[in-house]
């Protein structure tokens, strides 16, 4: 199949806001009628979208190197994977969640049935990021299509072969009227958000999620907000040193540290700190070869462009002039936004890095011996996405889980709190408002709604002429 994506420059600057607003009309009406689709109509366009995903897996692949370099394996399992597991989970389990939920009455309520019916919300506008282009943009469509609503896509123009291949494949396998793409860059988002959407669910960082939400509260709009954040990563000394290092050197490192959900900072027992950093150089060895060679490895991508590139060099640049140690990778000379795996050691508290989501292939470490202070610095730190405690002692990990708030957590690995189907995948507060993924994300584009339905009539008991039963009530 050809595709328009291998030949493009860039994504169109901003959309044509005469084009959106038609198309916003037409899918005001077209969602009135979905209101009555059935599970099998819903799991149709479910398959097709999964069947796109393996039609058109060489373009993916094209569209994502081209972006950011980023290697087919990385692909698969990332952007691929997660987005053929969530239409899959789906379409198994769409008819149940779709059937009203039953509740027995209370006593106030006896004469009743009552249930919960997950309704679509309608219109749904979803703005994507660009770090998982495909993923996070196709994910959240599955749940929305799964909850019966149409909707605009607006992906993110910093990936601008993946944003013209998603156009691509919508424009393929749906009408219009129930999903198309908008592309485009902020001006064309701004305009979106100020359309009345039945809910936005928007994937981002924590400074462009409170301007979808205060757009949002223009129109009262609900809202899924999926942000971002500094996700801590607490290594105690009773830890698998080298399964640490393992699975950190890959939830770190893949997709060049450009994840929601990556761990940002380390907080490593004073006592293992020498072996850990030791560990991570035989972890990346293995997982990517020589390390003196890492620029020429295909299994490792790009920053995603210039200016990203040149915030992440500024944040090493920030540490090391306040006198941090780099024991492993740092930033060579290149144009080609490279910068190889990176460890800090000996990071001033006041640096930069240490205060702002690095996004990139950057790890402090800070040693720590005082568990109660580390708790308090992360509780004095806006909640994070993500926390991931490393160790062998259950007493410590409990600790850790019950002091700290997090959007989600792994008990000795990283990462792979986000491809579990049975969890809700979200953020809180700072990093987050609402769930995604399976049933977490089908309820976020439903509204429930409650429905009393009167069987025999008891309401003579609380109406005039009263008799006061309802101080009975109250004393029962
Ligand atoms: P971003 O917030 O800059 O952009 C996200 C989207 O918002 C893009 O489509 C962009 O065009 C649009 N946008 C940007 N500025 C806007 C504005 N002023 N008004 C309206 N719309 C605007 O985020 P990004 O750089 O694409 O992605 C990185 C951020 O996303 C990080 O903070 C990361 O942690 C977070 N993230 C979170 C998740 C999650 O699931 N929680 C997943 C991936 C990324």
């Amino acid at each position: 199949m050809s595709t328009a994506v291998e030949n493009i420059a860039a994504a169109p600057e901003e959309a044509d806001h005469n084009r959106t607003e038609r198309l916003f009309a037409a899918q005001q009406s077209k969602a009135l009628s979905l209101r009555t689709s059935t599970a099998a109509e819903r799991i149709e366009k479910l398959k097709r979208l999964r069947q796109a995903m393996f039609d058109r897996t060489e373009q993916i692949y094209k569209a994502c190197h081209a972006d950011f370099a980023k290697p087919a394996p990385e692909v698969d399992i990332t952007e691929i994977l997660p987005v053929v597991m969530e239409a899959n989970h789906a379409i198994r389990h769409l008819k149940g969640w779709m059937k009203p939920e039953r509740k027995r009455p209370t006593l106030l309520m006896f004469g009743t049935s009552a249930e919960v019916r997950n309704e679509p919300k309608g219109v749904c506008l979803i703005i994507s990021p660009w770090n998982y282009p495909i993923n996070l943009s196709f994910g959240p469509l599955v749940s929305a299509l799964a909850a019966g609503n149409t909707v605009i896509l607006k992906p993110s123009e910093l990936t601008p072969h993946c944003a013209q291949l998603m156009d691509e494949i919508v424009r393929d396998i749906f009408d219009e009227d129930e999903v198309a793409v908008v592309q485009g860059a902020v001006e064309t988002s701004q305009h979106l958000l100020g359309l009345p959407f039945n809910h936005i669910f928007f994937t981002g960082s924590p400074a462009v999620g409170k301007i979808v939400m205060r757009a949002a509260a223009e129109n009262l709009t609900s809202v899924t907000l999926e942000l971002g954040g500094k996700s801590p990563v607490i290594v105690d000394k009773t830890a698998d040193i080298a399964n640490a290092a393992k699975n950190l050197a890959w939830g770190k490192f893949a997709n060049n540290g450009q994840t929601c959900i990556a761990p940002d900072y380390m907080y490593v027992h004073t006592d293992i700190v020498d072996s850990f950093i030791e560990a991570m150089r035989k972890a990346m060895t293995k997982l990517y070869g020589d390390q003196s060679r890492m620029e020429s490895n295909p299994d490792y991508c790009r920053i995603v462009n210039d200016k990203h590139y040149g915030r992440v060099k500024g944040l090493i640049d920030d540490a090391t002039q306040r006198g941090a140690r780099v024991p492993m990778g740092g930033v060579p000379a290149n144009d080609d936004n490279y910068i190889a795996p990176t460890l800090l050691t000996d990071v001033d508290r006041d640096s930069r890095v240490l205060e702002e989501e690095i996004f990139g292939p950057v790890l402090p470490i800070v040693p720590f011996t005082d568990t109660d202070r580390i708790i308090g610095e992360i509780n004095a730190k806006p909640k994070p996405l993500a926390l991931y405690v490393f160790a062998r002692d259950n007493d410590f990990i409990e600790k850790v889980l019950t002091h700290t708030s997090a959007g989600g957590s792994c008990v000795n690995h990283s990462m792979v709190q986000f491809l579990h189907a049975n969890l809700p995948f979200g953020g809180v507060n700072n990093s987050g408002l609402g769930n995604s993924h399976g049933h977490y994300g089908f309820k976020a584009f439903s509204h429930e709604r409650a429905v009393v339905r009167e069987r025999f009539s008891l309401s003579f008991l609380f109406l005039p002429p009263y008799k006061g039963f309802t101080r009975w009530f109250i004393k029962f």
